[in-house]
């Protein structure tokens, strides 16, 4: 077994951190994971994500920087003000700690060979038992750890352990780079990186995947199946421009289209009594919702299941569905209890991917939905997508009237062939939606990653003037620039513009975000914040880099974009990519 040293990696991350080459990225992970035993390849995925452990863990690391001070200054034996003052005219938390313990050792002579030479293991370890110390002492417990690591690692260590224990572990890698790095280092190219990124979006786990792909190889990666407790990536929609396209794309004789709801999209995990509620970004939001919890157990007959479905704000007197934006308050950690009642919810299902001890990802959509219509007991609280099968498009287009007179959002269009297997993560033909504001003149809409901002000048000195906004381009696991927004603001989203985006700041392009000369800002922010944009149309521009083409020198822009909303529930990875807003142009 392999141990790698902390030392080591640290060189790895601090090569990570020089570049913004996704490429580069590629290859310094590729090479770092050549040397790595089964036990410890998993830890360094998640390490190099900023994270220590799968996401849909619920475990985080994060310590306030109060707490991260009282740690460096257990360690420097500076009292907590003087670390405190550091803080504040230094900034970077990894620059203090290396420092005052540097100075430390001069004053109070210590021995540089107190230092332990810690393994990634060891650090790794550590950041777990802080992350899970929880109750009464905890925090001395969490104080007194991260101390102890400080003081075991060398200069460059106690840099990244004080970030990391701050949440301020930023390297701007992705996943899909991480699963490029493996494929490199097992295959010698990315050839592999398909067959590792289906297994990744069935489990959830890049950790897993790593670990087996280093103790069984591709073969043991085949064999990842999808699993309770680990979410699923969501299949997601297809969109077209004209109604009549939907009879073209879907192959099937007969299409089922569905009722379109505008809530939470929420995967439920029943393992007999317990239930696990999976949110689109696959975090853990169980505790948010007891009454979802108490449905399922209720009305769903089997022992094991995993549910795919909309979560739903409902007036039970009025019979009415709420509005997205009246679910969102149900978004929180405290209150929880009151706004149970206050804002009562409903779990509309439409689809199963799992049931008692067999997945049911490659049956068929009609096969699924036969499966659901058995396994749920309809009731108020809990039911099933309303829906019409046809082969013919007036009577979807009738259904689809009577969905929006419900004051539906729309419907979404699902194939009945043989093969319209749950694709998880994928966007497919099998499923398109169809939405009211398609009918009006206004096009859909586009969830776009924030990756900067321009200074604001005149009535706007003292917040942005306007911010600088991408598409994520899977292919290439960039972020593409395609306008710059400066409108639909209220005065107050405005003001608040950088406190809200503040803790995305840094203070160069981020790694993976491609940005032309000329649209280069004057602030810039690591992928994170993903907002809802209405713009008029898709044009070339030269100085967008969506879509880029190298010959033309021309990438695509949306012209006269305007604020719609924050979509906290969408990673930036899962925002609009390069590729749809391409159809978009061409349609
Ligand atoms: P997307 O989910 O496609 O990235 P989005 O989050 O902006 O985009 P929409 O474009 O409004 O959402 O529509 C797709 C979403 O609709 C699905 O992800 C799902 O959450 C939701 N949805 C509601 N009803 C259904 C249904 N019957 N079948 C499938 N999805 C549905």
């Amino acid at each position: 077994m392999i141990k790698i040293k902390f030392e080591t990696f640290t060189k790895t991350l601090e090569k990570l951190e020089n570049t913004s080459s996704q490429n580069e990225m590629v290859d310094i992970l590729a090479e770092t994971f050549k040397n790595l035993g089964e036990d410890e390849i998993g830890e360094v995925c998640y390490l190099v994500l900023g994270e220590i452990g799968p996401g849909y863990e619920d475990v985080n690391l994060g310590l306030s920087e109060k707490t991260v001070q009282s740690a460096i200054s257990l360690a420097s034996g500076y009292d907590k003000a003087h670390v405190g003052e550091e803080i504040r005219n230094i900034g970077d938390i990894g620059e203090v700690a290396s420092k005052m313990l540097k100075d430390s050792e001069k004053k109070f002579k210590r021995l540089l060979d107190e230092h332990k030479d810690p393994s990634v293991n060891d650090i790794y370890k550590g950041f777990r038992k802080i992350a899970f110390a929880s109750g009464k002492g905890s925090q001395k417990v969490k104080i007194e750890t991260l101390a102890s690591m400080l003081l075991d690692a060398d200069d460059m260590g106690r840099r990244y352990i004080a970030r990391y224990a701050n949440g301020k572990m930023r390297l701007g890698i992705g996943d899909m780079t991480v699963l490029n790095g493996l494929s490199v280092s097992f295959f010698g190219s990315k050839k592999e990186k398909k067959e590792l990124e289906h297994a990744y979006n069935i489990s959830s786990d890049i950790g897993l995947i790593a670990r087996t792909l280093s103790s069984r190889g591709l073969q043991g990666v085949k064999e990842i199946k999808i699993s309770l407790n680990r979410p699923i990536k969501a299949m997601l929609a297809q969109r077209v421009s004209e109604f009549q396209d939907i009879r073209e794309k879907i192959k099937s004789r007969d299409i089922a289209a569905e009722e379109k709801f505008d809530g939470e999209r929420i995967q439920a995990h029943k393992d007999g009594n317990n239930i696990k509620l999976f949110s689109r970004r696959l975090t853990d939001i169980t505790d948010q919702f007891p009454d979802l919890i108490e449905h399922i157990q209720k009305y769903v007959k089997v022992e094991k299941a995993i549910l795919d479905g909309e979560a739903m704000a409902y007036d039970f007197q009025e019979e009415l569905f709420g509005s997205f934006q009246i679910l969102m308050q149900r978004r929180r950690k405290y209150g929880i209890k009151e706004y149970r009642k206050k804002i009562p919810v409903r779990y509309m299902l439409f689809d199963v991917l799992y049931v008692d001890e067999e997945s049911f990802m490659h049956k068929s959509y009609p096969e699924r939905r036969e499966k659901l219509e058995t396994i749920v007991e309809g009731s108020k609280y809990i039911s099933l997508a309303n829906r019409r099968v046809s082969s013919d498009l007036d009577d979807i287009d009738d259904f689809f009237q009577e969905c929006i007179t419900k004051n539906l959002e729309g419907i979404v269009c699902k194939s009945c062939a043989e093969d319209s297997y749950y694709k998880a993560g994928g966007r497919e033909w099998t499923w398109i939606k169809w939405k009211k504001e398609y009918l009006s003149e206004l096009s859909d809409t586009l969830d776009l990653v924030i990756v900067g901002a321009f200074a604001g000048r005149g009535r706007r000195s003292g917040t942005y003037g306007a911010l600088l906004c991408a598409a994520y381009n899977s292919d290439e696991d960039v972020f593409q620039t395609v306008c710059k927004l400066g409108t639909g603001f209220s005065d107050e989203q405005l003001a608040n513009l950088p406190k809200t985006l503040e803790d995305a700041k840094v203070d160069k392009s981020p790694a993976r975000v491609t940005v032309t000369k000329e649209m280069s800002p004057d602030f810039w922010f690591t992928p994170k914040y993903v907002v809802e944009v209405l713009g008029s149309e898709i044009t070339k521009s030269p100085v967008h880099t969506c879509n880029w083409n190298e010959s033309e020198k021309q990438g695509l822009a949306l012209r006269f974009p305007r604020f719609i909303r924050w979509r906290e529930e969408k990673s930036p990875e899962q925002a609009t990519s390069s590729n749809e807003i391409l159809q978009m142009y061409e349609r």
